[in-house]
């Protein structure tokens, strides 16, 4: 499933080949994504100008003037850049064309991806209430002394929680604890500032590392079917189940928590 990194990634590699561009036509060839692509779609973007890309959480959003394209990976898709348009393979879903001739091709075989149209993009549902951006400067101890001081939950799903911070998917939540020594079934409003700095330098840390190792596959956003983006760190616990710990040794254990695979080192992680 794409988490943050990946679509970070998607972004830096599709907006040097979009913005700017105008867009004169728009093919939705199945509109049933996780929400049905509006049937206006194609006449409210076409002939306009991608102004920027931006992130927010793991939604892309394509500024157009004032109004926003969302574009949601869901859990298998992916946008591709043609500068000549193949023919299309099944789960071909949607087709961005631009006026320099490329284009934007959204593939999604379990269609659970969006692509959504919004006057404000601040106040979608889907956008607002949002958390703070991990990388950004509102992420840091304080606020997240603050925001889990109520939290009796372990601390790995109060840092899921779209609502304490976006983007933090599974494999990022299991190997930040780790880098902070941190286990993740304590409960997050038992760990003291302290400790909460070192888990938001770990999730910075984690995060862009594996948004750097994304760097290397940009070029694979440009004509290519392949599974661009899609990279893997050297993982320090995610995965690694009965396995020693690349620090000390002790074996790696693995837990559930919310009904995700929790793996953690029970010495390095207190
Ligand atoms: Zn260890």
């Amino acid at each position: 499933m794409p988490e943050l990194p990946e679509v970070e990634t998607t972004r830096r590699g599709v907006a040097p080949h979009a913005i700017g561009q105008r867009i004169v036509a728009m093919r939705v060839y199945d509109p049933r994504l996780r929400w049905p692509v509006p049937p206006d779609l194609p006449s409210l973007v076409t002939n306009r100008v991608i102004d920027r890309i931006d992130r927010r959480s793991k939604y892309l959003l394509f500024r157009i003037g004032s109004q926003t394209l969302i574009v949601h990976l869901g859990m298998t898709g992916s946008l591709r850049v043609h500068t000549v348009a193949p023919p299309r393979r099944p789960h071909d879903h949607v087709d961005i064309e631009l006026a320099s001739g490329v284009t934007l091709r959204y593939h999604d075989p379990r269609r659970f991806g969006a692509m959504l149209w919004t006057d404000c993009a601040d106040e979608h549902p889907l956008l607002r209430g949002l958390g703070p951006e991990p990388l950004e400067p509102a992420f840091d101890a304080a606020y997240l002394y603050g925001a889990t001081r109520k939290r009796s939950c372990a601390i790995k799903l109060a840092l899921m929680d779209n609502h304490v911070v976006v983007g933090v998917g599974n494999i990022y939540a299991n190997e930040s604890l780790f880098r902070a020594g941190i286990r993740p079934t304590i409960a997050a409003r038992r760990l003291s500032k302290p400790r909460l700095e070192r888990l938001v330098v770990a999730v910075r840390e984690t995060l862009t590392a594996a948004i750097s190792k994304g760097g290397s596959t940009l070029r694979d956003y440009v004509d290519s079917d392949g599974n661009a983006g899609y990279f893997q760190l050297d993982y320090y616990v995610y995965g690694r189940e009965g396995a020693p710990c690349r620090v000390c040794g002790t074996t790696i254990r693995t837990v559930r928590l919310g009904g995700r695979a929790t793996s953690y080192c029970p010495k390095c992680q207190r």
